[in-house]
């Protein structure tokens, strides 16, 4: 018999895949002895479990989760449903990977019409009992049966109205036992039949319920932004409940044993008083700081206590540690633990802390650091000047670091709305909730009037690596007119405003912006990367400008470089139209003498910036009709200089025109048709190299052509042949002893599966996995956004296949092509260039190809070298 179900007792932290993870460190901290209530975890196989039997948890499931109540009662001498000593206990998700706030919670499981009359009377305090009572209603209304929250807070906010108060703490027993009477009326008029009064009933829709919120919208859009993969399911852990909203010796609370945002080491985080659950993080009341608890009588001993156990955690998982607790009656209890989620700067700091602290090593460093959080550092802050500059118009909590600038919008859906039509957009909210998740991401930045630091809006933001500032309580929101007022100036639905996440300064207007640079604990991790890193990283670019840049950041030389760019600008585009146009190979070479020597300029350029490291450059790529003109004026212009008709260039135009271009006349099959194109190119990227290898003997310059779309060998060979007979003859009259490299894109399915005989031929493979990717599914790269959506929630595709590679198609033939290139040419080089270069997973995959190198777009440069050097230590190497 498969077991299903574990008692806390029985795990440990080793057992994040089976239990998930905080179940996984529930079970571990009872272990070491912390004060845990008790509990048990329902395991991640039983979710699974769970959707293959089509969504019902069969017999033996439920057999073994009541079993295990069984236990749970003997241990803590309650009873479900008892009338002396009812057990109450708190029903929570919980996956390998955590996703905060993604999924559900039902708190105070097992009250009915009787237990809260026992509960009332055996503690005294009956505005306890009935305050756990609506809290439960309302919950599992929510959760279990999906009747929206927003019944039950209208009902609570007309009662506050009708008795005059403003806050729930004003609310009384007799009010709390009114409401949750509403709450029962309001559940049976949307569920259509009475709110359960049986423990076991509501504890087997509440285990339900969270096995079904794993396949929510939130949680699977969430999941697909963390590659965590949807087969993983989330377990379940049952608890018993102990309570923070017993009164003013009661509270609860989350904290971070070291500053998320800056990575300072000092405990960070914030409680409430007589509160329960999610109050802290739900923005409803403002938080106090941790520290205050240490004022607070009631309070101090619990914090002294915590502060132990922190240390005691982090020194245990060896990380900082992101912790919820309560307080009940003055006694500490931990909920949770698990490593924070921290900004890139933190997790910088703290990783070159831990090393200097002696808890951990160089690797353990490198692989503790999240190279997607990198990105955040990457990007553009406000200039310094213009900062100094500028007066900000309020100041909140600096939740996230980074800048931004963008128009406001007050509604996650405007926010993904504007998003779509290309506009920049800050959303601002009184707070944030899971449901506004897409319109975060949409976001460039977020701004919130309530929460604080551990708030939703703050903890997402920080996840994303998007600005946030948080808390701003001076602004007065006006969310019905789509405007809000600061320092005393109206801000419409369109106004540009700035956030700047790292002081929490909000400005007027845009700010200007300037690139990021790698210094100080940024430097010292990439140093370890690249002492462990064993595959080589280069850059897609394609100008000397990007070029520098990438080198900035640590690439190890181009892996592409586009070559069509080059003909757009605007004293070339003349000459190639003319190419294009002419009716003769005399007149097409013609064109062409007048494009290479501006090519050559172009190449000289940028191995000057590159000092001798490797680049390929690839040949034209895209379909001819790209060039021509599409304005009636420019077709004028160009008839004009070619002595035509706009008649004779329309129709030209019109005979360029392909059905389907991204599978037409492009890539080699340029140069089958027109050899004299890559003759030029060839001599030009020649003439680049030899040029400036001689000004610069230091430098060793061997340039790596790319002949891009290749599908037979054939055709590989015939464009080789133009370019070994004309790059032989250049060095040849130059009398220069250059080497130089000729090989392929593999982008065409068929050019993998016969990678053996291209492999005889070729100096090198650069997998083009954007071209590869959509062959091998064939679909096409730009219009499948469209689509892709009803994909995702349909489950069919976890994630975008252009985003992270697809290692079972794509992949199977990235292997074969290794395979059977090696044996035949076993010097050959192979890399990769599509955009999959930059992406942590598809690094790591391809490094387990035994890849030389991987290039990406100058940005992920450092992505790319700290997902490689965790591939390699990952690796054991
Ligand atoms: P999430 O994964 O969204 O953080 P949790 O399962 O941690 O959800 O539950 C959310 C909150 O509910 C906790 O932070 C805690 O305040 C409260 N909670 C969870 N379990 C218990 C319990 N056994 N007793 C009291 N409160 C609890
Ligand atoms: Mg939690
Ligand atoms: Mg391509």
């Amino acid at each position: 018999m498969v077991k299903w179900v574990y008692m806390f007792t029985e795990g440990d932290a080793t057992m994040k895949n089976l239990l998930g993870g905080k179940g996984a460190n529930l079970s571990e901290m009872v272990n070491i002895g912390l004060p845990v209530p008790q509990g048990f975890v329902v395991s991640t196989e039983a979710c699974t479990q769970y959707y293959s039997d089509g969504e019902v948890i069969n017999e033996e499931i439920q057999g073994q989760i009541m079993d295990a109540i069984g236990k749970l009662e003997e241990v803590s001498g309650k009873k479900f449903g008892d009338s002396e000593n009812p057990l109450l206990v708190a029903i929570r998700s919980g996956s390998r990977a955590s996703m905060p706030g993604m999924m559900d919670t039902v708190l105070n499981l097992g009250l009915n019409d009787d237990v809260v009359e026992v509960l009332a009377e055996k503690s005294g305090n009956p505005r306890w009992a009935w305050d756990c009572y609506r809290r439960f209603i309302q919950m599992y209304s929510d959760v279990v049966m999906e009747v929206g929250k927003k019944y039950f807070e209208e009902l609570i906010d007309e009662m506050k109205e009708e008795k005059g108060i403003v806050e729930d703490e004003d609310l009384t027993a007799e009010d709390f036992q009114k409401l949750a009477g509403q709450f029962k009326a309001e559940y049976k008029a949307k569920v259509g039949e009475d709110f359960p009064a049986d423990p076991k009933v509501q504890l087997m829709g509440s285990v339900k319920a969270v096995f079904r919120s794993w396949n929510n919208k939130r949680a699977n859009v969430y999941r697909r932004d963390h590659d965590i993969p949807h087969h993983w399911g989330t377990a379940v852990n049952v608890q018993e409940m102990v309570f923070g909203n017993l009164g003013e010796s009661s509270g609860s609370g989350v904290a971070f044993s070291r500053d998320p945002s800056t990575g300072e080491n000092k405990l960070y985080g914030e409680y409430l008083t007589n509160c329960q659950g999610e109050d802290v993080v739900a923005g409803i009341r403002t938080p106090n700081k941790i520290e205050l608890m240490a004022d607070d009588p009631h309070m101090a001993k619990a914090y002294e206590d915590f502060k132990v156990i922190s240390k005691k955690l982090e020194n245990h998982y060896k990380d900082m540690q992101d912790m919820e607790f309560t307080v009940e009656n003055e006694k500490l209890y931990i909920l949770q633990t698990r490593n924070g989620k921290r900004t890139a700067q933190a997790a910088l700091k703290i990783a070159c802390d831990l090393v200097d602290e002696g808890m951990i090593d160089e690797k353990t460093a490198v692989s503790m650091i999240e190279p997607r959080n990198l990105d955040t550092l990457l990007h553009p802050q406000f200039e310094t000047a213009a900062l100094t500059a500028a007066t900000p118009i309020g100041k909140a909590l600096p939740a996230s670091p980074g800048a931004a600038s963008g128009k406001a919008v007050f509604t996650a859906e405007d926010a993904k709305e504007w998003e779509a039509k290309g506009e920049t957009v800050i959303l601002v909210r009184m707070e944030t909730s899971p449901e506004d998740i897409e319109g975060m991401k949409a976001a460039k930045g977020i701004l919130t009037v309530r929460g604080g630091m551990t708030s939703h809006a703050a903890v997402v933001a920080r996840g994303m690596g998007k600005c946030c500032v948080s808390g701003c309580t001076e602004i007065v929101m006006d969310e019905a007119n789509k405007k809000f007022t600061l320092g005393g100036i109206d801000y419409h639905e369109g106004d540009i405003i700035s956030l700047d996440g790292s002081t929490g300064n909000i400005y007027a207007g845009a700010l200007p912006t300037m690139d990021a640079s790698i210094a100080g604990e940024f430097a010292r991790i990439m140093e370890w990367t690249d002492k462990y890193r064993k595959m080589k990283v280069r850059t897609n670019a394609d100008s000397p400008e990007d070029a520098r840049k990438a080198r900035e950041l640590g690439a190890e030389g181009i892996g592409l470089c586009r070559t069509e760019h080059m003909f757009f600008e605007a004293d070339r585009i003349d000459a190639f139209r003319e190419m294009i146009c002419a009716d003769s190979l005399e007149g097409r070479k013609a064109a062409l003498d007048k494009i290479l020597p501006m090519q050559q300029a172009d190449f000289e350029g940028i191995y000057k910036a590159l000092e001798g490291e490797p680049v390929t450059i690839r040949f034209l790529d895209p379909p001819l009709h790209e060039f021509v003109p599409t304005e009636e004026a420019d077709i004028k212009k160009l008839a004009d200089a070619q002595g035509k008709t706009v008649e004779q260039i329309k129709t030209l135009i019109d005979s360029l025109h392909e059905f389907n271009p991204m599978l037409g006349h492009r890539g080699c099959r340029l140069a089958v048709t027109y050899p004299e194109i890559a003759e030029m190119q060839t001599k030009a990227v020649i003439r680049a190299a030899i040029k400036v290898q001689k000004d610069h003997p230091e430098w060793k310059v061997v340039p790596e052509i790319m002949v891009p779309l290749i599908g037979e060998v054939k055709e590989f060979v015939f464009v080789k042949n133009v370019v070994v007979e004309t790059a032989d003859a250049e060095i040849k009259a130059a009398g220069s002893d250059l080497e130089y490299m000729v090989g392929t894109m593999m982008e065409i399915p068929r050019a993998c599966l016969t990678a053996d005989a291209v492999a005889k031929e070729a100096d090198f493979f650069s997998f083009g996995t954007n071209d590869l990717t959509q062959m091998t599914y064939g679909l096409s790269r730009d219009d499948a956004g469209k689509f892709f959506e009803s994909y995702y929630d349909a489950n069919i595709y976890d994630n975008d296949p252009f985003v992270k590679l697809d290692q079972v198609g794509v992949g199977k033939l990235m292997e074969m092509t290794v395979e059977l290139a090696k044996p035949v040419n076993p010097g050959i080089k192979i890399g990769i260039c599509g955009e999959h270069g930059g992406d942590p997973t598809s690094v790591e995959y391809c490094y387990s190809l035994g890849f030389d190198y991987v290039s990406c777009s100058p940005f992920r440069v450092p992505i790319a070298r700290l997902a490689a050097a965790q591939a390699a230590i990952k690796a054991g190497e």
